[in-house]
């Protein structure tokens, strides 16, 4: 039953369960209709044989004709008359006087004690034949048949009925358990979508409370404590994380400011130089890593104002494209950009342009010199797409699936640039906040494209709010 879902699972169950219980029921029934069917033709015999030995008493003192016209008329009106022996112990007829049935096969005719039931086969019809006890006043045995023919019909019928009714029943039992499980697990099915859409950037949702005071509520309030202390545990770390990046950016400014103020001085000897140039640029990677960690530990936080203003993309890119190329052309690189008439998307001017400079700028630093870099700007389908491809180093296959988590950083072996590991982390949530999507795809040592796809608006459309910005982003 592995890898079965629980709605079938419940459904086999179900239907394994109806359908024991039906052919338990089916065979108790059985039963019971072949004995009381049994019992029943017992019984009439029982009766034709008493009516007789009344009449034998009745007409005791008849002319041996009357009484056998008597007998006849009885015989007449008991359905299968003609299977009635009255004889002498001696064997001599007494009724029928002559035999109506020959070959019957009829038990013996010694005396009983009490009534006595056999089965006969008459050409193939099974027949059930009482020896009735003579009574002391008439020393005669009284012999009556009856065919079970009815009865093996009836229990023919019965077993027909029973065995077309299984398959109708085992259908009908496999639709009730297949709606009944859908019922009973569909509020599990919610709880299990709604706790999906649930990430650390959302901690604030909260799955529906049913209140019925069963077992589902209990799992929906449960896992709502499990939220609210995940939640609490996540804003004290990242209160903790903004508040350490926060207090840590003076003292790295100040490093930073000594640092500059001592490399000015051109009385500076060559080691002291060596020393405060090395201080200078790991204070001001410090810095970057600072500012990128306040930057997240605030999105976490959910600070900010809405975004809501029109933001053309078009001669966003034209301008970053402009502004990084120096960085570029300092590597001998090609950079080409192109756009294709302007985009109107709802976004953060300053936000939107942080994500496409951390794409440009990882696409300068991971390509080597003389290499290519490509940023486009499409439109399609109400979407605007800007891809950033370069022929660069490309992305292990094994770091691409997590490139967009904090710190997701390649070998250092590969001779890679310093960085913090936090810049596509920062552009996924820039992204995010703008209903946008954010892709990677790359090949090692071929290159890599990512592509943020916005959603477009047309100028002048009422602007909405897609999300918040933090006033820290820079
Ligand atoms: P950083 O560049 O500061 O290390 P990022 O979050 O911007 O941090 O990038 C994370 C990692 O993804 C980088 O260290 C690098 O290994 C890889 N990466 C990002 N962009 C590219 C690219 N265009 N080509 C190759 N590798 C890249």
């Amino acid at each position: 039953m592995k890898n079965v879902s629980a709605s079938l699972r419940l459904t086999l169950w179900f239907s394994g369960i109806f359908l024991c219980g039906f052919v338990l029921f089916g065979v108790v029934m059985w039963i019971d209709l072949a004995y009381s069917l049994g019992k029943g033709r017992d019984r009439t015999l029982n009766r034709r044989a008493t009516r007789f030995i009344e009449l034998l008493r009745a007409t005791r003192t008849d002319s041996p004709s009357r009484r056998q016209a008597r007998f006849a008329q009885l015989a007449d009106v008991i359905p299968e008359g003609n299977l009635i022996q009255i004889r002498t112990p001696d064997g001599r007829r007494v009724f029928p006087t002559d035999d109506p049935s020959p070959g019957f096969p009829w038990p013996a005719w010694t005396p009983v004690a009490r009534p006595e039931y056999s089965t006969v086969n008459v050409n193939g019809h099974p027949t059930r034949v009482l020896r009735f006890p003579a009574a002391a006043d008439f020393p005669m045995v009284v012999l009556v048949a009856g065919q079970l023919e009815d009865n093996r019909n009836m229990l023919a019928r019965f077993t027909a009925g029973l065995a077309g009714a299984i398959p109708a029943m085992l259908v009908l039992s496999a639709l009730c358990g297949y709606f009944l499980g859908r019922r009973v697990l569909q509020p599990v099915d919610q709880i299990t979508g709604t706790l999906h859409s649930i990430s650390i950037g959302n901690l604030s949702r909260r799955l529906p409370v049913s209140g019925a005071g069963d077992e589902l509520q209990r799992l929906a309030e449960t896992c709502n404590q499990m939220l609210e202390r995940l939640q609490d545990a996540v804003n004290r770390i990242n209160r903790f994380t903004a508040d350490a990046s926060h207090e840590l950016r003076s003292p790295v400014a100040l490093i930073r400011a000594v640092a500059e103020y001592a490399l000015r001085n051109p009385e500076i000897d060559i080691e002291s130089k060596e020393a405060f140039s090395e201080i200078l640029a790991e204070s001001v990677e410090a810095g970057l890593l600072l500012e990128d960690m306040l930057t997240l530990a605030r999105a976490d936080a959910g600070h900010g104002t809405p975004v809501t203003e029109p933001l053309e993309l078009a001669e966003l890119v034209e301008d970053i494209g402009a502004r990084l190329r120096p960085l570029a052309e300092a590597k001998k690189q090609s950079v080409i950009v192109r756009t294709s008439g302007p985009a109107w998307i709802t976004g953060e001017r300053v936000s939107v342009r942080r994500l496409l400079s951390i794409l440009l700028d990882n696409a300068i630093k991971y390509t080597p010199a003389e290499g290519r870099i490509q940023m486009e700007l499409t439109t399609a389908k109400s979407r605007a797409v800007v891809a950033v491809t370069d022929n660069g180093i490309g992305i292990p296959e094994s770091l691409l699936p997590r490139i967009f988590d904090r710190f997701a950083r390649a070998d250092p072996s590969r001779g890679e640039v310093s960085g913090t590991g936090l810049g596509l982390a920062i552009a996924k949530w820039i992204a995010g906040v703008h209903g946008a999507t954010l892709t990677a795809e790359s090949r090692e040592q071929q290159g890599s494209t990512f592509r943020v796809e916005f959603p477009l608006v047309e100028p002048g459309t009422p602007q909405v709010t897609l999300g918040h910005k933090t006033e820290q982003v820079s």
